[in-house]
C-alpha cells in the first residue's frame, strides 16, 4: 500500500491486539446485519473508549434519506453526545467497509486516534484505496490505521447483499 494518492503508508497493525479488535468488529457487523435487515446496504461502524461503546451506527442513507447517514457519521455523533464535547479522543471506530472521502474526513476533524477497517472498498475508499486521508502529513491529524479485521465476513456480507439486490431487482 505505498501508492496511495495524497498521502503516507500508515503504520502497520500492532498483532498483539487481534482478540480486541476482532471484538470490536464483531460489534460493527452487528450493526452493518441491522442494516441489511433494513434494505440498507449493510455497513456498520463503532466507536469504543476503554472497553465501553460510546457511538454505532450503520447506514440508514435510504431510510433517512440522508446522503450523510454512513454509519460512520452517526457513529461519531452518538460518540461526541457522550463526549460532550467534538474530540473523540483516546478511542478506536471499528468499520466494517473502508471509510468514503467524507467519513474518512470526518474521523480527521472528530481526532479519533485509532481505526480499524473491516474490508477495503477500492471504489470509494479514502483510507488507502484511492485516497489515504487518514494518515495524509499534510493534515494536523493522522490516524493509526489497521485494516483486515474479519475481512471475509465484512466482505461476503456486502457481497451477499448486493447478490439479493441483483435477484430481487431484475
Ligand atoms: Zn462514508
Amino acid at each position: 500500500m505505498n501508492d496511495v494518492k495524497g498521502g503516507q503508508p500508515c503504520q502497520p497493525a500492532k498483532i498483539e491486539d487481534a482478540g480486541v479488535h476482532e471484538y470490536g468488529m464483531e460489534l460493527a457487523l452487528e450493526q452493518a446485519r441491522k442494516a441489511h435487515s433494513m434494505g440498507e446496504v449493510p455497513v456498520g461502524a463503532v466507536i469504543i473508549k476503554d472497553g465501553v461503546v460510546i457511538g454505532q451506527g450503520h447506514n440508514l442513507k435510504e431510510t433517512l434519506k440522508d446522503p450523510t447517514a454512513h454509519a460512520e457519521i452517526l457513529a461519531i455523533r452518538e460518540a461526541a453526545r457522550h463526549q460532550a464535547g467534538w474530540r473523540i479522543l483516546d478511542a478506536t471506530m471499528y468499520v466494517t467497509l473502508e471509510p468514503c472521502p467524507m467519513c474518512a474526513g470526518a474521523i480527521v476533524m472528530a481526532r479519533i486516534p485509532r481505526l480499524v477497517i473491516g474490508t477495503m472498498d477500492p471504489r470509494t475508499g479514502a483510507c488507502g484505496s484511492l485516497w489515504n486521508i487518514v494518515c495524509d502529513k499534510r493534515l494536523n491529524h493522522r490516524v493509526e490505521l489497521i485494516t483486515g479485521i474479519k475481512e471475509d465476513e465484512c466482505r461476503k456480507l456486502l457481497e451477499e447483499f448486493f447478490e439479493q439486490l441483483r435477484q430481487g431487482d431484475t
